[in-house]
């Protein structure tokens, strides 16, 4: 489900980092994800970017990290509360953390079904783990993305990983 794009100044700066954060790990050799959580006060309280590389740990996904760090760190109404931005849809393992410690709201600058044709185009191998909507596995949560203009970046990105490691240069 995609709603409209209703954002404040704030918003567009945790957008903003999470793209920054996605650019650092893929400067780390790291896939380019990056996530903030922000509490419902709008004060960012944890951030994290995309490790699987760097860890050899496949799911070592920013969004993952966060929810385990809300679960340890906040109360359930303060999870409630709470919004993660993201560079890229949850996959369907961090939707699920993200429903099982009852974070509130997501937005996320691109979606699961951009990024999977992005992949093809690209000529990825198909991932193990099927790409799913956050709603279908958290179905009563709010979503908000894809937020257009930041997507085109995140497909930079990606190009830039793939290309490098495919050899597309
Ligand atoms: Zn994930």
């Amino acid at each position: 489900m995609t709603v409209s794009l209703d954002l404040t100044t704030a918003e567009w700066r945790h957008l903003r980092r999470c793209i920054e954060l996605a650019t650092e790990a893929l400067e780390a050799g790291d896939e380019p994800f990056g996530s903030v959580l922000v509490a419902g006060n709008g004060i960012a309280l944890a951030e994290d970017r995309n490790r699987v590389i760097s860890s050899g740990d496949r799911t070592r996904h920013p969004e993952f990290e966060l929810a385990r760090w809300a679960a340890a760190n906040m109360t359930p109404d303060e999870r409630a509360a709470a919004t993660v931005f993201t560079s890229g849809e949850h996959c369907p393992m961090c939707a699920a953390a993200h429903g099982w410690v009852g974070l509130g709201r997501i937005v996320y600058v691109s979606s699961s079904d951009q990024l999977a044709a992005w992949l093809a185009e690209l000529g990825v191998p198909a991932s193990p783990v099927r790409s799913l909507a956050i709603r279908e596995i958290v179905p009563n949560l709010l979503v908000v993305g894809p937020v257009p203009g930041f997507a085109e970046q995140v497909r930079d990105l990606h190009r830039r990983f793939y290309g490098s490691a495919l050899g597309l240069g």
